[in-house]
């Protein structure tokens, strides 16, 4: 059981509307604190640095696009869901999970860069606390250690490897 540290999201939202893209900072390698899982010519995984479900992983391409089906042609938003597919079974094989949310967010007014969220659901959590109660951050985030976050990562990218 991970304990839980409050989440500030006023100041949240003010870094991100008033910050470049996180998401390309992060492939020029400003890491922030971030965790890269995987990264190669058309996508990067990494861990969520705000997790609310241990094993968080957001998934983007490295192109700066950000209208989840209207900036992809038909090969290339199925190349992406392949690339979410294997980080998806890579997640499933390194947590404890009972069912792996998948979904695309982000907003125009700060959040811009295409990503998916591939959040595992643990198991026996009240089906009222399943869903998008489980995604919320009024609760606090994980407070998992850097150094958890990086075998965590490890952990992923060794099972993505095995996963084509
Ligand atoms: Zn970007």
């Amino acid at each position: 059981m991970v304990d839980r540290k409050s989440f500030d999201l006023d100041s949240y939202t003010e870094r991100i509307q008033n910050s470049p893209c996180f998401i390309c900072e992060m492939i020029a390698g400003r890491l922030e604190g971030n965790h890269v899982i995987y990264q190669d010519d058309a996508f990067i995984a990494f861990l969520n640095k705000y997790p609310v479900l241990y094993g968080y992983v957001l998934v983007a391409p490295i192109k700066h696009k950000e209208h989840v089906t209207g900036d992809f042609t038909v090969d290339e938003y199925l190349a992406l869901q392949h690339a979410i597919y294997r980080t998806a079974e890579a997640v499933r094989k390194s947590v404890e999970t009972e069912r792996v949310y998948i979904l695309s967010l982000g907003s125009q007014q700060g959040n811009r860069h295409v990503h998916w969220h591939i959040a595992p659901l643990p198991h026996d959590v009240p089906f009222k606390n399943q869903q998008l109660e489980a995604l919320g951050v009024e609760n606090g985030v994980l407070d998992i250690p850097d150094h958890e976050m990086q075998e965590l990562a490890k952990l992923i990218r060794q099972n993505m490897d095995l996963t084509v």
